[in-house]
């Protein structure tokens, strides 16, 4: 036997306290100051995303980005504008990804995407876009106008084997990426 009105008055009390704390969760996991996920978020799905395609036989792609020769925009234009050139970037990523990918912040002027269900040949369209998206964005710091590029390095499950781990995969995209900056940056490298 129950109270229907004691009852409906500590379910809605549950989900009062529940709010909140769902917000905090999902704060911890995104960046401030892009407000894209952060490294911690990016690394818990790598791993559940990368179980989840060996299970089902599916393909999975990392595309690392690192914009290049940030160092000098920040020492020309100083730091504030180095951050909303951030923010800038991560509009571009977030804009020309796809709703399924998880784009994240992976420190500094890096970010890490996670393509599921994605294999090379896809992920290399992907990236292609992501890359040109950077590149077409246009900032302007006290009148001029100015662009950035960014490096690319992608790496999927499917060309590393069956025994890929969250650091292989990390490992291999990496590698593409300065791959493609000792290329002359601007361009896309994969594993
Ligand atoms: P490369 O093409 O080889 O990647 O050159 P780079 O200058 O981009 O690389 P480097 O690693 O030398 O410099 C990265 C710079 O990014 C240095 C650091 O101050 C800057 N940076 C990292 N995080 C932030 C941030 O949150 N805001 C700003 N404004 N700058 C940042
Ligand atoms: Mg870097
Ligand atoms: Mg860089």
């Amino acid at each position: 036997p129950f109270d229907q009105v004691e009852l409906r008055a500590r379910v809605r009390a549950a989900l009062r306290t529940k709010r909140p704390q769902d917000i905090l969760e999902q704060q911890s996991f995104l960046c401030g100051l892009t407000g894209l996920w952060n490294r911690a978020y990016l690394d818990q799905r790598l791993e559940s995303e990368l179980n989840m395609a060996v299970r089902y036989g599916r393909a999975l792609c990392l595309v690392m980005v690192d914009v290049d020769r940030f160092k000098r925009v920040n020492d020309t234009h100083g730091h504030l504008f180095g951050d909303m050139v951030l923010q800038g970037v991560s509009d571009a990523l977030r804009a020309f990804a796809r709703r399924s990918d998880i784009v994240a912040r992976y420190g500094g002027e890096e970010f890490g995407i996670l393509l599921t269900g994605t294999d090379l040949e896809a992920g290399l369209c992907v990236a292609e876009r992501l890359r040109s998206s950077v590149e077409n964005r246009h900032f302007e710091p006290h009148g001029e106008v100015i662009h950035v590029t960014a490096s690319l390095g992608l790496a999927c499950t499917r060309e590393l084997g069956d025994d890929t781990t969250p650091s292989s995969l990390i490992e291999a995209a990496d590698r593409a990426m300065y791959a493609a900056k000792d290329a002359g940056r601007n361009c896309i490298y994969h594993h």
